[in-house]
């Protein structure tokens, strides 16, 4: 029996995950992920106790799969009755939200107001905790910001060189993305790399589909890579990054391009993708290169120069680097993307031990040799994270 069960629901524009955790023992009871909703070709699938499940969803949406969520737990043996707490991934808080919260109708107004900066995203997530709250109208809900962990980077940090007045009056700067997993892993690599807890300088590398960095100083965010949207900074799977801001006219008066022309191009058919005309997943790419495609090689190279050089900018942020952690699907599996970083970033002091990273040690990660700055591999638990905070913020 689950003693102390809290649900975590991520809804995005088209696909919602889903998490069950035993708040006692740690475990995952129940993970779920419906995908391509309000198409065709919408379905739920899940897992538990090992077992796998599918259920079609023919054709339907948010609402439906929340729907479908709620009879799998009602008939999971191991719940008795409702979860004591869910918690919602929230993409945007704006300035609004510099930590969790539990959910009330201030907060649903809240992250409305932000959805002008976030219109895919905030959006869906309004959906996930809305139509929660009408299947478990008493269980407590809490909202989870992406952007939250970085609201304590400093102005010189957030503000782009735009008239200020598009700061004041349209909340023009830069937010940040990802926070839940650069505190956790920044948190953890204190941890396990044994660094003083109140004096500590890391720079934390979520690499899966979606890319940031983040420079963390005694467990606080002072500088990261994504901006006031999360196409800001590195190369990412179908995302650009950084490109001169230029480029906008320059598209629309060569090819004819609106601005929702050219944002679907950096947001979608760019990044690796884009420049490898190939794929936006690291894993394809690795093993093209390494059958010699050139193409492949090219996007690698160009994701570890622009990952290298931005590592480097946040250590300036930081003024040292006591260790840098790479978190996600590539930082957690890619080893030659690792390796090739550090090589580009020796000045710093790292020497990657090769078999090290090729299986990084469960226990503090470490990828490097004992001398020098530590690199580490630390698996990120944003849900976990999530339902965490749900339950800090829930139990009396
Ligand atoms: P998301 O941001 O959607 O949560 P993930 O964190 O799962 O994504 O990261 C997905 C990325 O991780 C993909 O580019 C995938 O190819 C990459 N990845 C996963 N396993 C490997 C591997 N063994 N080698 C290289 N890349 C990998």
């Amino acid at each position: 029996m689950i003693a102390t069960p809290v649900l975590v629901i991520n809804s995005g524009s088209s696909s919602l995950k889903c998490s069950l955790f035993d708040m006692v023992t740690g475990h995952e009871a129940l993970s779920g992920l419906a995908e391509r909703l309000n198409t065709a070709d919408a379905e739920l699938s899940w897992r538990t106790g090992g077992k796998k499940h599918k259920l079609p969803l023919h054709g339907e949406g948010h609402a439906s799969a929340l729907a479908a969520i709620n009879q799998v737990l009602d008939k999971l043996p191991d719940l008795n009755g409702a979860p004591v707490a869910i918690g919602h991934r929230v993409v945007h808080g704006g300035e609004a939200f510099a930590e969790s919260v539990v959910i009330t109708d201030d907060v649903i107004r809240g992250i409305e107001h932000c959805a002008s900066l976030a219109p895919l995203h905030n959006p869906a997530n309004l959906l996930g905790i809305q139509v929660m709250q009408r299947l478990y109208p008493s269980v407590p809900q809490v909202a989870v910001f992406d952007t939250a962990f970085h609201q304590t980077l400093a102005e010189e940090a957030y503000l782009y060189a735009l008239p200020i007045h598009l700061y004041r009056d349209h909340s023009v700067r830069r937010y940040g993305f990802h926070g839940t997993s650069h505190q956790y892993v920044a948190r953890e690599a204190v941890d396990r790399l044994k660094l003083d807890p109140d004096d500590h300088a890391i720079v934390t590398a979520h690499l899966g589909n979606g890319c940031s960095a983040a420079a963390v100083r005694n467990g606080q965010s002072v500088d990261t890579t994504m901006g006031m949207t999360p196409l800001e900074g590195l190369v990412m799977g179908t995302r650009s990054g950084d490109v001169d801001p230029g480029l906008h006219e320059f598209l629309a008066e060569q090819q004819g391009w609106s601005i929702q022309e050219i944002t679907q191009m950096l947001n979608r058919n760019s990044g690796l993708l884009g420049l490898s005309n190939l794929s936006n997943d690291m894993r394809t790419l690795t093993e093209a290169a390494g059958d010699g495609n050139s193409d492949a090689q090219r996007a690698i190279d160009v994701f570890c120069f622009r990952l290298a050089r931005q590592i480097g900018a946040l250590a300036t942020t930081l003024g040292r680097l006591d260790a840098l952690v790479f978190t996600g699907g590539i930082g957690e599996n890619a080893a030659g993307i690792r390796a090739d970083v550090l090589n580009r970033l020796s000045l710093f002091g790292f020497d990657c031990d090769p078999d090290r990273n090729a299986a990084p040690n469960t226990a503090d990660g470490r990828i490097t040799r004992d001398s020098g700055t530590p690199a580490c591999v630390i698996p990120t638990r944003e849900e976990w994270m999530i339902a965490h905070d749900a339950h800090r913020l829930t139990r009396n």
